[in-house]
């Protein structure tokens, strides 16, 4: 059963004007909006996806990609359909871009499987979680409240009021930070500034934080932008853990994918702002392990989705120096 949604206005004719995102999307009766969630419905908005799920596994914390987060830790992972950006290189679009077969689930029953399953931890993810809004805030306030932690894997384009509502049930967020330019933000039909609210909002708001930007030959591989970027993260908290990944060709992008010399320039001129920068999709242990940026020590060793804690305290600091690394919940 679709359900109303949480933040629209009525409009005259039966039109109504959606607020959750910045696209703000005004629909006549009967038309769908931009991310193909959210219907008018005889002047209500209601949402096609609440409780429809596309994928749902047991992943690594580190494939979200979480490095700082529980390292070594496995998480219930879970998506639907839908998004409300228009990217050509999408690695996702069978499920973002197109309606794709779906089940039903409730909240109630999806935290009883993280529960059966031994989750210790819920990540909305595969898709664009902000779109599957109110199923997403149901689920994370039934999980925070039997001890479950919940992650957003998103691209941060979400309005002001339902962030700070659906932050008081989220605990960590990986946000894509697509380019650092409005013009490129625009071709993807995103909005720089949104994103760069939701980022500061999270880290405000004490939600654990980490960013990944795909490195996309032709669209942001500009090392002027990428280090405003850098030089931006910086500003906000210099121990931000910043994903640099490698694009391969999907969906309507077909450049052939990044060259490695071109992430490790970029991953060296992120270190001289950032204290932990890891390199995705290169699948090289120098480039994924967590060494701490105090005395050097390796602390957290990585090869793929292997992962060995080797120089962390229980509470998540270098073992050596006491230095914080990671959050432990
Ligand atoms: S959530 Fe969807 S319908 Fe609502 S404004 Fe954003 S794109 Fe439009």
């Amino acid at each position: 059963m679709d359900k109303t949604a949480l933040y629209f206005s009525t409009l005259d004719k039966e039109r109504v004007k959606c607020e959750l995102c910045p696209h703000n999307c005004v629909l006549d009766n009967g038309q769908v909006g931009l991310c193909l969630a959210r219907k008018n419905e005889d002047g209500v908005l209601l949402t096609l996806n609440y409780g429809l799920i596309t994928s749902i596994a047991i992943d690594p914390i580190e494939k979200k990609p979480l490095f700082h987060l529980n390292p070594g830790e496995q998480i219930l992972s879970v998506g639907t359909f839908g998004c409300n950006m228009k990217c050509p290189f999408c690695q996702n679009w069978e499920i973002s871009q197109e309606i794709a077969p779906t089940r039903r689930i409730t909240p109630e029953q999806l935290v009883s499987i993280a529960v059966s399953r031994k989750s210790r931890g819920i990540a909305y993810t595969y898709n664009e979680p902000f779109i599957w809004f109110e199923f997403v805030l149901d689920t994370s306030r039934i999980a925070a409240r039997e001890g479950i932690y919940n992650v957003l894997v998103t691209n941060g384009m979400i309005s002001e009021e339902p962030l700070h509502l659906l932050l008081q049930s989220i605990h960590a967020m990986n946000v894509d930070l697509k380019a650092f330019d409005e013009q490129l933000y625009k071709k993807l039909a995103g909005d720089l500034e949104t994103v760069k609210r939701t980022i500061k909002l999270a880290v405000e708001n004490s939600v654990h934080v980490e960013v990944t930007t795909l490195i996309v030959p032709g669209f942001n591989d500009d090392e002027n932008m990428l280090e405003k970027e850098f030089q931006w993260l910086a500003s906000l908290d210099k121990s931000i853990p910043l994903h640099l990944t490698r694009y391969f060709p999907s969906y309507k992008y077909n450049v052939p994918a990044t060259p490695v010399e071109i992430l490790v320039k970029f991953y060296n001129l992120a270190k001289k702002y950032l204290d932990f920068v890891y390199l995705g999709n290169v699948w090289d242990q120098n480039y994924e392990s967590t060494f701490c940026p105090s005395c050097g020590t390796l602390v957290v060793k990585r090869v793929g989705y292997q992962v060995q804690v080797v120089g962390l305290d229980e509470e998540g600091r270098c073992a050596k120096c006491r230095r914080r690394i990671v959050r432990i919940l």
